[in-house]
């Protein structure tokens, strides 16, 4: 069944000594409000993994990474391999964040052999699409998340496929605090179910959560997850403080 989600992406910040405060306060927060609706994801810092992982212990948390190598292992000075992240028992890692594709040039070819290489180790992979600015403003933003979906996701097998996470994230809206609108999300969205059907049919199109991202809060979140094709969010700064990233999952 298709799963709401909300995952928070917190980037490089906190130091292991702050995230343990803060996943100590999610903890206790997630308690009082009884959410049990959605799955709660963080995707903290590498160096952080194995200490959260012992944190979130027997609580409804999942933990996953913000990255991984697209090599299984060797010679490759700084990278952090799956094979590494399944050592250490994680659940997910973000494949595709529109920061790795602008600042660390990844390609539509090394994200899909990251996401073979997350899949194949048993982790799942939440995979990010979304258009720039200029392209939205240009009217090509439908084609623009088309290309990079059929270049990745769509060259997996259907048994891998069916494991995914979407987000779509567009460019302009992440950090900016420029939220897209909750009917321009709900467009690409369904748009992007749509092409899941064409390629998939429609019982794979209905159980994929395709979260939404870009300056989602406390304030915006309900509007957003109201719409029938969004499936909640893949959230940054509102992920770093407690009570907002509660209440964006109390938001359904
Ligand atoms: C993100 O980094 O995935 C993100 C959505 O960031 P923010 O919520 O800060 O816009």
């Amino acid at each position: 069944m298709r799963k709401n989600i909300v995952a928070g992406n917190w980037k490089m910040n906190k130091t292991i000594e702050e995230g343990v405060q803060l996943v100590k306060e999610i903890k206790s927060l997630i308690s009082e409000k009884q959410i049990s609706s959605v799955q709660l994801i963080i995707n903290p810092p590498f160096t952080h993994l194995s200490v959260l992982k012992n944190e979130i212990a027997n609580s409804v948390i999942k933990i996953g990474a913000q990255n991984c190598s697209y090599e299984s292992s060797g010679a490759y000075t700084g990278e952090v391999s799956v094979g590494m992240l399944k050592s250490i028992d994680i659940d997910y890692v973000i494949i595709g964040h529109s920061e790795r594709r602008a600042y660390f040039n990844e390609t539509d070819e090394i994200l899909l052999k990251k996401l073979n290489l997350v899949l194949e180790s048993g982790l799942l992979p939440i995979f990010c699409c979304g258009e720039v600015l200029s392209q939205r403003d240009a009217g090509i933003h439908f084609e623009v998340v088309r290309q990079q979906i059929e270049n990745t996701i769509f060259k997996l097998s259907e048994d891998k496929f069916k494991k995914v996470v979407i987000a779509y994230e567009p460019v302009w809206a992440i950090g900016t605090g420029r939220t897209a609108t909750s009917e321009q999300a709900q467009e690409i969205h369904k748009y992007i179910r749509n092409l899941i059907t064409e390629k998939f049919g429609s019982t794979v199109a209905s159980e994929i959560s395709i979260l939404y991202g870009g300056s989602c809060n406390a304030q915006n979140a309900k509007e957003l997850f109201q719409n029938p094709d969004v499936d909640g969010g893949l959230i940054g700064g509102a992920s770093l403080k407690a009570a907002d990233f509660v209440q964006i999952a109390s938001s359904f």
